[in-house]
């Protein structure tokens, strides 16, 4: 790794001329005359001019630099980065897949559309919600998917003064964001010192904004991994004021047999495929955040729709007067959603069973393994996910940052740190229903080790990492 390529911007290892490439010179075309003077560059663009070894040596040591979840333990809370299967990219690649053109003819694909309109119905099956849209790309897409749908169906109603949405201190960042964008103002409504929404916070505003109130977000178990016990009666509060309840599946892991957001009352949701179902991400991959709704909420859906008739698979893409219309290209990311259909299959029935259970005890089995060393703010059992507020030794001077910086030294992914924004130094935990029990109590020991070194040589705890590479090092090594 340490030669003069490594550490330097591709900028950096430049030399005017050099080429990648060698081609004969055309005899026949001068491309830049087919491109009118005017909207051409008046100087030469700026870029890096390497030769091809160097640019893959390059690029090769970067990705050598690079952490994901097939080279080590990942517990990046409310991102779920649990293992993807092999077998889920085998299926996904194959040629009758990525060969298919959203425009060819649909007795040309059917088959696809039967997967596509089977995982709808499979999503049902674990929501309990009755329609499903798989074109939203995302989680935060189908958050506005949905909070679309929900502004549809009020105005539907000729309901047009509902533009509040109702939002935890403890929700995902996208939440509060997919509401503004959807043009709704977003009403905040605290959390108690247990984790919870306060009942009472939330009465005083549906009794101050009743009737302007389209929806309320929650997630359950909410980002603190605490599950919500009031949900029946938030759910006949909000509905008794005329508003619906939108839920946030991106991280549906400990529900998967365990219970369904559509029994608890809710409306509207999303699901991120792309982290309960087992597609990578964190890169800025392909994502997709399904919608489901409720009965008498689908007409509202967005089109191109995937509709079972009795001769075979239809694709609606009328507007019927009351769909969103489009929302984005097509039918949306296909092979993710081949992945999750492939990862539910594997699973099966029964097993699907055991994935909400198993998220569950990994995320318990740390939480207790390191709660008299690490801060734990809100005791009692946790769902998939959890927080700590920073080591408990706080004279130590160590962060939450210093801790996670550590980390990467013995080789694990730092948790998700400083979010929730409910506490000071949150370090939160989210192990995924994959990971064996050797792997937990590595990094349980590894914790428990930072703890001790934070006591014992705080200074070398902050100064770290001290054998990852970061950009600031590789420099160094270089001069
Ligand atoms: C990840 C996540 C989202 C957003 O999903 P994206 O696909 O990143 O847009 C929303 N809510 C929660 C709780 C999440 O963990």
């Amino acid at each position: 790794m340490n030669n003069q390529l490594y550490g330097n911007l591709i900028f950096e290892l430049s030399k005017t001329g050099r080429k990648g490439y060698s081609l004969p010179k055309n005899p026949y075309r001068h491309t830049t005359d087919e491109i009118p003077a005017s909207l051409r560059r008046e100087q030469e663009a700026q870029l890096p001019e390497c030769d091809e070894l160097t640019v893959v040596r390059h690029y090769t040591n970067l990705s050598h630099n690079n952490f994901g979840v097939n080279d080590g333990f990942y517990p990046l809370g409310s991102c779920t980065m649990k293992y993807n299967p092999v077998i889920n990219e085998e299926i996904a690649a194959l040629k009758s897949f990525t060969g298919l053109h959203p425009l060819q003819p649909v007795e040309t694909c059917q088959q696809a559309l039967w997967l596509y309109h089977s995982l709808q119905e499979l999503l049902s099956e674990l929501t309990g919600l009755s329609e499903f849209t798989l074109n939203p790309c995302a989680g935060a897409h189908g958050e506005l998917t949905g909070l679309m749908v929900i502004r549809a169906y009020h105005q539907s109603r000729g309901d047009h003064q509902r533009t509040k949405v109702i939002i935890p201190d403890s929700a995902h960042g996208t939440n509060p964001a997919s509401a503004a964008v959807c043009g709704l103002e977003i009403v905040e409504v605290k959390s108690k010192s247990n984790g919870q929404v306060d009942i009472e916070d939330l009465q005083r505003l549906i009794e101050q904004e009743g009737p302007s109130i389209a929806a309320m977000m929650m997630t359950n178990p909410n980002t603190l991994g605490i599950f919500e016990h009031a949900i029946p009666e938030i759910t006949k509060m909000v509905h008794e004021a005329g508003a619906l309840m939108y839920y946030d599946g991106a991280n549906l892991n400990p529900m998967l047999g365990a219970c369904r957001p559509g029994d608890m009352g809710f409306d509207v949701m999303h699901i991120n495929l792309h982290k309960t179902f087992s597609t990578p991400h964190g890169g800025g991959g392909p994502g997709s955040g399904p919608v489901g709704v409720r009965k008498g909420l689908e007409p509202f859906l967005p089109t191109p729709r995937v509709i079972k008739t009795d001769n075979g698979f239809e694709v609606n893409t009328g507007d019927d007067g009351q769909s969103l219309g489009s929302i984005g290209s097509f039918f949306g990311n296909f092979t993710v959603m081949v992945k999750a259909y492939v990862y539910i299959l594997s699973l099966g029935r029964e097993q699907m069973k055991m994935v909400g259970p198993l998220a569950t005890l990994n995320a318990n089995y740390i939480k207790e393994s390191l709660k008299d060393v690490y801060e734990l703010p809100i005791e009692g059992l946790c769902k998939h996910e959890f927080v700590f507020d920073g080591l408990k030794d706080k004279s130590t001077g160590v962060t939450t940052m210093d801790v996670a910086k550590r980390l990467l030294d013995y080789g694990y992914h730092a948790p998700t740190i400083y979010f929730p924004l409910l506490f000071h130094e949150s370090l939160m935990i989210e192990p995924t229903e994959n990971e064996s029990k050797e792997t937990l109590d590595g990094f349980i020991a590894v914790m428990r080790k930072i703890a001790e070194e934070a006591k014992t040589d705080p200074e070398m705890v902050k100064s770290a990492p001290h054998t990852t590479p970061t950009y600031k090092q590789m420099l160094n090594d270089n001069n």
